[in-house]
């Protein structure tokens, strides 16, 4: 799971299809969130977060 600017929520995605070969979940971050959170590839606010979906820890 990683957490992206707008800049680079592709760049998350590419990654993560190329990775795990489908298409990752992706969610807004609360405006709390988003504050206190800093893009993985640089040192903007992130925006998104993207999550691959086989995660087994469904919640609802
Ligand atoms: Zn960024």
């Amino acid at each position: 799971m990683v957490k992206v600017c707008d800049e680079h929520i592709e760049l998350a995605i590419d990654i993560m299809v190329d990775e795990e070969e489908i298409a990752p979940e992706i969610n807004l971050l609360t405006e709390e969130e988003k504050l206190s959170t800093t893009c993985e590839y640089c040192q903007k606010n992130a925006i998104y977060v993207v999550a691959n979906t086989y995660s087994d820890t469904t919640c609802g």
